[in-house]
C-alpha cells in the first residue's frame, strides 16, 4: 500500500463530490447557453454553482468567473490587468510565487512591462515594507501576492498588506491574491481585505481537475483573455462544463465549511510526523515554525543534509511513498527551487528539499509508515 503525501500537487476526488458529479453527468444536461430545456437545466446548475462558490468565499456572485484551473486564473488576472493598463504600467509579484504567476509576469516583462520581485524573509514570508514600497511606485498597476506558498507553507501577511495598500490612496495598484493553496486551510476574507482578483483551484480541495475560479471585482479595470462567446458574462469564453462546476462548487463549499476541523486534525498529524522524524534522523524544517498560525498546517518542507531531493523522491517512490521536491509544475526540472533560493538558501541546500504535504485522508498509520520509510531511505542514500 502506498502512502500519498503530495496533496499540494493534487488531492483525490471526495466521495460526495464524485457522487454529485455522477448525478450531474447522468442528468442529461446540454450546453448552458442553449434555450431548450436541457440547456436551461445546465444553466441552472452553473448558476447554482456560482451562487454556492460566492457564498462560500463571501464575495458577490458577479465576482466569480469559472476557468479551467488555477494557472488560467493567474494568467487571466495578470495579463488582463496589464492589458487594461496604460503603456508604461508594470507589476510587482512576490519572489516565491508559483510558476503560473512568475511566468506570465516574466512574459509581460519581456514585452516591455516593468517588473519587480517583492522579497521574502528566511521563512518565506513576504517583506511587507519592501512590498508596499514597490507597490506604491507610479509604474505599478498590479501587485500579485500568494496567500500561502505551495513549497514551504508560508502564509502571507495579508492583513498588513491590505492596510498598507489602502494607505496608498490614489496610488494603490490592483491586488491579486493566488489563494490556490490557502483554500480550506487558512481563513480567507477576500472582500474584507479589499482583494481585487484571486485564484482558486478545485482539484486542490477534493474537487475535479479542470475547474478553476477567478474572483474578480468588476470595478477594477481588466480585459478578458479568452474571448469568443459571451459565457461568464463575457469574462471567459467557452462552453461551461456544468457537471464539473456543480461538483467543484460542492468541494469548495465543504473545504471552507470543514476548515477548522481539517487544520486541527491534519496539523496534529504533521506535528507528529515532524517530531517522530526529528527523533530518529538528522532533519531540518525549512520555512515557518510549525506553531505559526499563518502557515499551511499540512506542508512540511524538509532537508536531510547531504541527501539530494530528487534522488530521495525517486527512492521514496520505489518504497511506495509519494512525495515531491517542491512544486509539481517544476519537479521535472533539476534546477534548485526558486522559492528556497529567494529565502536565502545556498544552491546545495535548495537542491536538498523534500516536500511532504498531508491531506484530509492522511492517517496515523500513513505517518508511521512514512517515518519508517524516510529513516530507512535517507540512511541508505547517505551510506551509498
Ligand atoms: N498557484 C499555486 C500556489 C499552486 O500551488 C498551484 C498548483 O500547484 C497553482 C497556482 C496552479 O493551479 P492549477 O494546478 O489548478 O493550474
Amino acid at each position: 500500500m502506498s502512502v500519498y503525501l503530495d496533496h499540494n500537487s493534487t488531492t483525490s476526488l471526495r466521495p460526495e463530490v464524485r457522487a454529485r458529479w455522477n448525478e450531474l453527468l447522468d442528468a442529461g444536461l446540454a450546453n448552458a447557453s442553449s434555450v431548450h430545456a436541457p440547456g436551461r437545466a445546465a444553466r441552472a446548475v452553473v448558476d447554482e454553482a456560482r451562487e454556492r462558490v460566492a457564498a462560500a468565499l463571501g464575495v458577490p456572485e458577479a465576482w466569480v468567473v469559472f476557468t479551467s484551473c488555477g494557472t488560467e486564473s493567474n494568467n487571466a488576472a495578470l495579463r488582463g490587468v496589464l492589458a487594461a493598463a496604460g503603456p508604461g504600467a508594470g507589476l510587482v509579484v512576490g519572489a516565491t510565487e508559483h510558476a503560473s504567476v512568475l511566468e506570465p509576469a516574466r512574459a509581460l516583462a519581456a514585452a516591455g512591462r516593468p517588473l519587480a520581485l517583492a522579497p521574502v524573509d528566511g521563512a518565506g514570508v513576504l517583506d511587507v515594507a519592501a512590498t508596499l514600497d514597490l507597490a506604491g511606485r507610479p509604474e505599478c498597476a498590479l501587485l500579485a501576492t500568494m496567500a500561502a506558498n505551495n513549497e514551504v507553507g508560508a502564509g502571507a501577511p495579508l492583513a498588513a498588506l491590505a492596510e498598507g495598500l489602502a494607505a496608498l490612496g490614489a496610488r494603490r495598484p490592483a491586488w491579486h491574491v493566488d489563494a490556490v493553496q490557502a483554500l480550506g486551510r487558512l481563513p480567507l476574507d477576500l472582500a474584507g481585505l479589499g482583494v481585487d482578483f484571486a485564484s482558486l483551484s478545485a482539484h486542490k480541495v477534493g474537487g475535479p481537475l479542470g475547474v478553476g475560479i477567478l474572483v474578480r471585482d468588476p470595478r477594477r479595470a481588466w480585459l478578458p483573455q479568452l474571448v469568443g462567446g459571451e459565457q461568464e458574462g463575457g469574462a471567459r469564453a467557452g462552453t461551461e462544463n456544468a457537471p464539473a462546476l456543480g461538483a467543484a462548487a460542492l468541494a469548495i463549499e465543504l473545504a471552507v465549511r470543514e476548515r477548522e476541523g481539517y487544520v486541527a486534525r491534519v496539523g496534529a498529524l504533521a506535528r507528529e510526523l515532524w517530531e517522530a522524524l526529528r527523533a530518529r534522523t538528522d532533519v531540518r524544517l525549512v520555512g515557518p515554525a510549525l506553531d505559526d498560525p499563518q502557515r499551511l498546517c499540512n506542508t512540511l518542507n524538509l532537508r536531510f543534509p547531504g541527501v539530494r531531493g530528487h534522488a530521495l523522491v525517486a527512492r521514496l517512490d520505489l518504497e511506495g511513498l509519494c512525495a515531491s521536491v517542491g512544486s509539481a509544475c517544476s519537479s521535472g526540472a533539476l534546477e534548485p527551487s526558486h522559492v528556497l533560493l529567494a529565502m536565502g538558501a545556498h544552491e546545495e541546500d535548495a537542491r536538498a528539499a523534500l516536500r511532504l504535504s498531508l491531506g484530509r485522508e492522511t492517517t496515523h498509520k500513513d505517518i508511521h509508515t512514512a517515518v519508517d520509510t524516510l529513516v530507512k531511505t535517507t540512511h541508505a542514500l547517505r551510506s551509498a
